[in-house]
């Protein structure tokens, strides 16, 4: 197990580090993009990087970070920093991060040894929730069901899933992700986030030991964990809005540079990106904190990027013209991530579960309330 980095260049290393492989994990994202197969040289360059195991807990070998904000505030820049580089990979990786951030809240002292272990011969994890009803369901030790839109079906080492057992509420368990057999990406065809085979897999007849079972029943939904912890994801696409934001600017041609209309449009662009970025990393301290309105915060902070997203893909498309949308192009390739990466579950509920506390009273905070 490595050493970890002293608290103050723990928090800048990891970021360092992410830059470093970036431009490497662009390149390997359109050659997964072409031709969509589990990015399993991407992964290796994010585990060669230490980065798999810098978000993991202290016991297991994670970073010291010092403090909760200064590692919330890191991830924040490593997650957007891989999601400028390959939102699919960034996709990945949060799941990834999501496990870490599991096993140190639910996992004891052997799983935390074990996970270590498993870190230390380069494993990654996913976090797989989603499932087709009528769920995974454990009968006594044993699991019946399958997941969907499990991203790495069939590539990823581990990944924790969500059981529902014969009695009570449900809970986690650690599974064996790697077995092709059980993954079925047949149906994943889709426009983008190819690379994260983002298919079906099945867990029937699969036997749960006790050291794979993770933390107690209705630990996974505890609030406001589970809630706030969509910032993460917001921070991966918020990488893809800054990408098409550096690639647009590129991409502008002398004659739109010379037009205040374009100019305008570019304008409205840099607006957009950055209002995600105040939104996302407020989100992060709030999760950090374990801020009572978190879920709230999260919840609009999701809609904020939403948002952002869809205007500057249209601005960019606009200011660009047609180049935006040729294979091969990087602004093609965001846009089409971007475009699919979006749609995660209830948003319309989310934003209206916002607007509801916000109703209720400033969610924005205690130090300058408007009402
Ligand atoms: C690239 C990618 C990777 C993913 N990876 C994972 C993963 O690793 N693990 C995992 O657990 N999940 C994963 N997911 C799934 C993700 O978390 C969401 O569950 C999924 O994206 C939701 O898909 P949907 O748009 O079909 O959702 P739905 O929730 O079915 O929404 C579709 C539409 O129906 C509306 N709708 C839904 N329910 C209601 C309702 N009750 N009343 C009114 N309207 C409703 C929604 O507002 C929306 O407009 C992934 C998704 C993507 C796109």
């Amino acid at each position: 197990m490595s050493a970890s980095p002293s608290p103050a260049t723990a928090i800048d290393l990891p970021a360092a580090q992410a830059s470093a492989i970036a431009p490497r994990l662009t390149a390997l994202g359109a050659r997964y993009d072409a031709a969509p197969v589990f990015p399993i040289e991407s992964m290796k360059c994010l585990a060669d990087a230490g980065l798999h195991r810098c978000f993991a807990p202290v016991a297991s070998g994670g970073h010291d970070f010092g403090s909760v904000d200064a590692w919330h505030l890191c991830l924040f820049n490593v997650l957007r920093i891989i999601g400028r580089a390959d939102l699919s990979v960034g996709r990945l990786y949060e799941g990834h991060v999501n496990a870490m951030i599991l096993f140190d809240r639910f996992g004891s002292a052997t799983q935390h040894h074990g996970l270590g272990q498993r870190l230390d011969a380069g494993a990654f994890y996913g976090m797989w929730a989603t499932e087709p009803p009528p769920g995974v369901q454990m009968i006594g030790r044993v699991l019946k069901g399958a997941k969907s839109f499990a991203t790495g079906a069939g590539g990823l080492a581990h990944a924790i899933i969500t059981v529902q057992p014969e009695d009570g509420a449900r809970r986690l368990i650690v599974v064996a992700a790697d077995d092709a057999a059980r993954a079925d990406l047949s149906q994943w065809r889709v426009r983008g986030m190819r690379a994260t085979g983002s298919g079906l897999y099945d867990l029937t007849d699969m036997i749960v030991a006790e050291d794979d079972l993770l933390g107690g029943p209705g630990d996974y939904d505890r609030e406001p964990l589970f809630t706030t912890g969509a910032w993460r994801f917001t921070a991966v696409q918020l990488g893809g809005i800054e990408a098409l934001l550096i690639e647009t600017r590129k991409a502008m041609s002398d004659a739109a540079r010379g037009d205040p209309m374009q100019r305008a449009k570019f304008a409205d662009a840099v607006a957009a990106t950055r209002t995600a970025y105040l939104w996302v990393r407020e989100a992060a301290l709030r999760a950090a904190r374990e801020d009572a309105d978190g879920p709230a915060f999260a919840r609009m902070t999701r809609g904020v990027v939403e948002r952002a997203a869809l205007d500057v893909m249209e601005l960019a498309a606009r200011i660009v013209g047609t180049r935006s949308a040729m294979d091969g192009q990087r602004i093609d390739k965001i846009s089409r991530d971007l475009s699919l990466y979006l749609r995660q579950g209830g948003p319309d509920y989310a934003r209206d579960q916002a607007a509801l506390t916000w109703l209720d009273h400033d969610a924005w905070g205690a130090e300058d309330p408007l009402w």
